[in-house]
């Protein structure tokens, strides 16, 4: 390790670094960049409006990648947790609301009946009971109410 990784490696330490939210952010301030990009070199097409959008996206897109980078650098790991949770949850909602399994009689011993798979939840820690094989698929926790996505 050089010079550099070990100041990162200094640098990083008691900050919160990259999560499931930090990711979006990434893809999010990606496809504005795009779509910027996109408006921007066919502005002689669109006319005056979309050299001021093209502006006004690679500016949102900065925004956000700010935001996302301040994110990696904090310290208020519990903020960040919080915002993380947060993340998980409106997109559970959005994505496979179709989808959600009632994990049922929490209280099954593990490994009795075939076909289901045995997992705790990821807010609480309630012990949940899942069909096996489904692939991904959200499971709404009979302890707290919350919606996880897991792979059965
Ligand atoms: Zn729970």
């Amino acid at each position: 390790m050089g010079k550099f990784g070990a100041w990162l490696l200094n640098f990083m330490q008691g900050r919160y670094g990259f999560d499931q939210f930090g990711r979006a952010l990434s893809v999010v301030v990606v496809v504005i960049w795009i779509i910027s990009i996109i408006i921007g070199v066919f502005s002689n097409l669109f006319g005056i409006w979309a050299a001021l959008i093209s502006t006004i996206l690679n500016w949102i897109g900065l925004i956000v990648l700010a935001f996302m980078l301040f994110r990696i650098f904090s310290r208020n790991f519990e903020r960040r947790r919080a915002e993380n949770e947060w993340y998980l949850r409106r997109s559970s909602k959005s994505n496979q609301s179709k989808d959600i399994y009632n994990s049922g009689d929490a209280q099954a011993s593990p490994g009795t009946e075939d076909g289901y798979k045995y997992l705790s939840c990821a807010f609480c820690g309630q012990q949940m009971r899942v069909p096996a094989g489904k692939g991904k698929i959200a499971v709404k926790c009979p302890s707290c109410g919350e919606k996880t996505i897991v792979s059965s």
